[in-house]
């Protein structure tokens, strides 16, 4: 077989097994480029790409390989080859795909929005690990329980926890029974239920379901009385073995005012996050998006708006559906200046413009130090951690350059970089820091 067809009958295996967005994210670009001495060689676009197939991949494509050609022992992966250069865009739509500007309605049974799949989630390093413990719950129900997902606004929780709910009524159609609620609406219900002496066909609403998803938990947070009807649910239906999946903006150690005997159940399950999607990723939503849609924009245009559109994807939907109505209404390609302001405009109000000075004043002030201290060359370790989050919040919500940052601070561009990363890194796996950061963001914004 020419490598060319071995390559591609692979990738219609690959394509069985993967989800759509995944499929499309990982392998859409890559080729088999050479055969040596029983290894085969496949480009892959970028390190990324490579990385992420070597280590999730490599034994799925050796076996696919191995059936069609005895004579293989190894796959080794490279980056560039034609890949690099390929401009091959999937965007001629399926069948399927043609239904998918149709409104959506909810479940009225089950309250979930069948637009929310799994297969139109695209994954990623930022949500790998919420994705994979979201589909073995589909796989066995109850195997994470509960399972706590938590993220920024917009990254994606919502889509991701509806999707389980889809899943499992895809796959086990009536036998098993999914509930989606928003938090608040489970507080209206317990309010009502309370009011007009029915709080016991309210208990029984949320009880009688095998899966319960929970958007949003946080806003329980010190409403006395729904924090206890949900910890009764919860107990109720753990003890049945039931699911409970719930999300939050935030870890369950940094949700104000929750009770503790909540708060533990919570981390007694599997607790996963979901950060901001790395710039590949972007580009992969975007164009998952634009498939979804049946729309095309050009491939600076899309750079344009991945490197612009950074923190939520919800975000990101907007200023391509502006783009994409733009080109419709004139009629021509929208050009990179035009774009340029179509983006500006539209997250304008997303990273409003901080005044530097008002950053390091807030970071100071939360933890009781002084700007001067903060920026001299003490190196005592009260001041380690100040001063890195001063230099991650002037990256994340200025966008200033890591030199000037390290200058502001009386370092170089390298400690910047270093301190911009480790605080990122450490918001995933630190809640304590995390919920000081969130507090720093919120007193800056209020200011
Ligand atoms: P959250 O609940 O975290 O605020 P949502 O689930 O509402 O965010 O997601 C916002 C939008 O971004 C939705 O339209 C969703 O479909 C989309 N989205 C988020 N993450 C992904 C992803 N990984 N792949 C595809 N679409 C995504
Ligand atoms: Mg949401």
């Amino acid at each position: 077989m020419e490598l060319d067809q071995l390559w591609q009958s692979t990738l219609g295996e690959m394509e069985v097994q993967l989800s759509r967005a995944n499929f499309t994210m990982w392998m859409k670009n890559s080729s088999l480029i050479d055969k040596k001495d029983g290894v085969f060689y496949v480009a892959l676009p970028n390190n990324f790409a490579k990385e992420w197939v070597e280590g999730k991949y490599q034994k799925n494509i050796l076996s696919i390989l191995r059936a069609r050609d005895e004579s293989i022992r190894k796959v080794e992966f490279v980056v560039g080859g034609e890949a690099m250069f390929s401009k091959k865009q999937t965007l001629i739509p399926s069948e399927t795909e043609m239904g998918m500007e149709l409104e959506f309605k909810n479940d009225p049974e089950t309250n979930l929005n069948p637009r929310y799949t799994l297969s139109s989630f695209v994954v990623g390093p930022s949500n790998e690990l919420a994705v994979a413990a979201a589909s073995a719950i589909t796989e066995k129900i109850g195997k994470y329980n509960p399972l706590f997902i938590y993220g920024g606004v917009g990254l994606g929780k919502t889509h991701l926890i509806e999707a389980i709910g889809n899943e499992i009524v895809a796959k086990y159609k009536k036998k098993i029974r999914p509930k989606y609620v928003p938090s608040e609406q489970f507080t209206r219900d317990i309010v009502w239920g309370l009011r007009n002496d029915r709080i016991e066909s309210m208990k029984k609403k949320y009880r009688d379901v095998d899966v319960l998803i929970v958007d949003d938990i946080q806003f329980i947070g010190g409403k006395e009385k729904t924090e206890e009807e949900f910890f009764h649910t919860f107990n109720a239906l753990y003890e049945n073995n039931k699911q409970i999946i719930i999300s939050s903006d935030r870890p369950p150690r940094a949700i104000p005012i929750l009770e503790e005997r909540l708060r533990s159940r919570f981390e007694g399950g599997f607790v996963a996050d979901i950060a901001y999607p790395e710039y590949e990723m972007r580009v992969a939503i975007i164009h998952s998006k634009l498939q979804e849609s049946r729309r095309q924009l050009s491939d600076v245009i899309i750079d344009l708006v991945a490197r612009r559109v950074k923190r939520n994807i919800r975000e990101l939907e907007g200023v391509l559906k502006k783009l994409t109505f733009y080109e419709e209404q004139k009629g021509i390609a929208v050009t990179v200046k035009t774009a340029e302001g179509i983006i500006e405009k539209a997250v304008q109000n997303l990273s409003k413009h901080v005044d530097e000075l008002v950053i390091l004043k807030t970071v100071a002030e939360f933890y009781n130090v002084s700007i001067e201290t903060m920026t001299s060359p003490n190196r005592r370790k009260e001041i380690v951690e100040p001063r890195q989050v001063a230099m991650y919040l002037l990256r994340e919500i200025s966008d200033l350059s890591y030199p000037y940052i390290g200058e502001k601070l009386g370092r170089d561009h390298t400690t910047a970089i270093h301190a911009y990363e480790k605080i990122n890194k450490e918001i995933n796996r630190n809640p304590a820091l995390n919920q000081k950061i969130l507090t720093i963001r919120d007193m800056i914004f209020k200011s």
